[in-house]
């Protein structure tokens, strides 16, 4: 049937209409972005792939955090392209400095060899404090501990298929508590101790082990070593409220207190994948394939054709990053002997 056209007044004076099937039973849950004022251009893409992919049809709120104040262009375009509620939130300058037990200087010399060594990221020092963020902190900004699940959403990333039904939902109901479209391997130098450390707090903690745990996704010796392998964090739906767990916010305070996130470079993706291997029921993790993602440089695309013709995407199938060589999303299959997607044998 055809639409009725808006009027440009009616258009100018509404949001668009939560038009989502589902959308009857809603979630409490938001978009979370970290973000500067001069991410504003891409993360202006992001939120419109997002709207017209998803939100438009369901309307959940947007909150957009940073260290310092968002600036009055940077709230006015985002509040007109989100369709839900927008809210924008400074983060205290504690959760973005350096913890009293850090050794400045220390972490000063640390920068400038792993600089020397062209390690990425490895000389930069906001880099650092936004993946401590992101490890140990978004979920207990004000502005997030009215919400029970994220979506976390960065600039310049895309959607390329339909998401008809609510995600939000799907982890509600199927009591999910951490999601991914993509995993693939982290880079050894950027985190040399990070397995000495979390071996430490699990043994010190095994009350926070969880039964039918993915330990097998990151260890491949029955948890003796890391094998690297990790969810790309970039893109997460997840449970707030297993973030503020006692098991989680202890493993995120033994890392903090060991000083890796200074002393290396600690990335937020291996620390959410750790915590979720170890301290979730393989389960709880989801992986989902029917949301078709990028963020450079990597895409996921679902194999099945049917899949991509029912949920109208435009991703190349050729540049789906699931199946080749440095994923992790065949480990994740084999493990949890789950059955792989019709099509993801199939040679461009
Ligand atoms: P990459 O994806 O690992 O290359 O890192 P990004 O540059 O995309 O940064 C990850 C996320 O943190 C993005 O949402 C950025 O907008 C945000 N971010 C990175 N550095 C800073 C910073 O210094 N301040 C703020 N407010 N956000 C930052
Ligand atoms: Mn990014």
């Amino acid at each position: 049937l055809p639409r009725p056209k808006p009027s440009y007044e009616d258009f100018k004076s509404q949001k668009p209409q939560n038009t989502g099937v589902n959308s009857t039973e809603r979630v409490n849950a938001t978009f979370v972005t970290l973000a500067r004022n001069s991410d504003i251009w891409e993360i202006a893409k992001s939120i419109r792939t997002v709207e017209d992919r998803f939100n438009r049809n369901f309307n959940y709120d947007w909150v957009f955090l940073n260290d310092q104040e968002f600036d009055e262009d940077f709230k006015k375009l985002t509040t007109s392209l989100a369709s839900g509620t927008t809210h924008y939130g400074k983060i205290p300058t504690e959760h973005w400095s350096y913890p009293s037990w850090i050794d400045q200087n220390k972490a000063r010399e640390v920068r400038e060899d792993m600089g020397r060594r062209k390690i990425i990221y490895g000389d930069s020092e906001s880099y650092r404090h936004m993946c401590r963020y992101e490890s140990g902190f978004f979920f207990r900004h004000p502005l997030m501990m009215n919400y029970e699940y994220y979506w976390r959403v960065e600039p310049s990333v895309e959607l390329f298929c339909d998401v008809p039904t609510d995600p939000f939902l799907f982890m509600k109901q199927n009591n999910k508590k951490y999601s991914f479209v993509i995993s693939l391997y982290e880079y050894i130098d950027t985190i040399p101790t990070l397995w000495d450390s979390t071996k430490k707090f699990l043994q010190a903690h095994p009350e926070h082990i969880a039964d039918n745990n993915a330990v097998d996704f990151v260890s491949d010796d029955g948890g003796e070593t890391y094998n690297k392998c990790h969810f790309w964090s970039n893109f997460e739906i997840g449970s707030l409220e297993w973030l503020r767990s006692p098991a989680y916010i202890d493993y995120f305070s033994s890392l903090d207190q060991d000083g890796g996130f200074f002393y290396e470079r600690w990335g937020d993706a291996p620390v959410h994948s750790i915590a979720a291997a170890t301290m979730l029921k393989r389960d709880e993790i989801h992986f989902f394939n029917e949301i078709a993602y990028y963020h450079v440089p990597f895409t996921h695309c679902p194999s099945s054709e049917q899949t991509r013709l029912d949920l109208r995407c435009h991703c190349k199938p050729q540049e789906n990053f699931d199946w080749k060589d440095y994923s992790c999303t065949s480990r994740w299959f084999s493990v949890n002997n789950l059955q792989k997607p019709d099509g993801w044998d199939k040679k461009d």
